[in-house]
């Protein structure tokens, strides 16, 4: 019987391979994945994870799971916010976890966090052990997206809230054409410049085009058990944030 294949960017590859790429890919622009960021998005993406942290509104004491989390944007915003408070940082890749390690703040905010090599779609956390999941540019990624959202629901305790930033589609064609030849003609070339990795971002803007779109991901976030779900487009739709509670 022929295995099952799912995508990677525009190609098809077997299931069973997917997370074993992209811990590559990230594990190769781990180091430039900070700078990469920043000149890929002329710095937007720290607007968005600060819309995330304002719609989240993070409280003293609260206990916080940021999945696919990096080098740690997330978690260290959800830290400065809350004033105080633990946040777990999981992520499939560790050179990306140890690229977070280095940096100031992690140093700085060392006792309230905590670094877990670990699969978003089987988590190693007991049932109803967090007050908030967030998860930043990951959901794409995985191989099951679907099992990742019910995950989340597993482990956030009732009256939890989990929180997702992705690229979505913007609902104009025009402006989703001219995206597009940003998307695909510069971004690759930037990767090519500044990290020598042009393919790492080819898969970036393919990943992004086969994501779902706004309501077809609020639907997943419905079918995993999420009550008052909804979502807020980011400039324009080119990102949006999904949020749900677990009731
Ligand atoms: N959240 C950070 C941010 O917003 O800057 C990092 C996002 S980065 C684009 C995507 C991350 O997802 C990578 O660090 C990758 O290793 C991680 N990832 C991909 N598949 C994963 C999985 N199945 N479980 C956990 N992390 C995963």
């Amino acid at each position: 019987m022929s295995e099952t294949s799912t995508h990677f960017g525009f190609d098809e590859i077997p299931e069973s391979e997917k997370a074993g790429r992209v811990r590559g890919i990230f594990g190769s622009v781990a180091a430039r994945y900070d700078v990469m960021n920043d000149a890929m998005s002329l710095g937007i993406h720290r607007i968005w994870k600060d819309a995330m942290m304002d719609w989240l509104a993070p409280r003293a004491g609260q206990r916080l799971l940021d999945v696919a989390g990096g080098t740690g944007d997330i978690a260290f915003r959800f830290l400065d916010r809350a004033g105080q408070g633990h946040a777990t940082v999981l992520d499939i890749t560790e050179p990306m976890l140890i690229e977070g390690r280095k940096r100031a703040e992690a140093g700085a905010m060392a006792d309230s966090l905590d670094w877990v090599v670990g699969d978003a779609m089987a988590l190693p956390f007991a049932d109803n052990s967090f007050d908030a999941y967030t998860i930043s540019f990951g959901i794409r990624n995985m191989t099951r997206p679907q099992e990742a959202l019910d995950e989340a629901y597993r482990v956030l305790r009732p009256g939890g809230r989990l929180m997702v930033l992705e690229f979505s589609q913007i609902p104009n064609e025009m402006l989703q054409t001219v995206y597009d030849l940003y998307s695909f003609h510069i971004i690759p070339r930037l990767g090519q410049a500044i990290a020598n990795d042009r393919d790492s971002y080819q898969y970036l803007v393919e990943s992004i085009r086969r994501f779902p779109d706004q309501e077809a991901f609020l639907d997943m976030v419905r079918a995993a058990g999420f009550g008052n779900a909804r979502y807020r487009n980011l400039s324009l739709g080119i990102a949006c944030l999904h949020s749900g509670w677990k009731l």
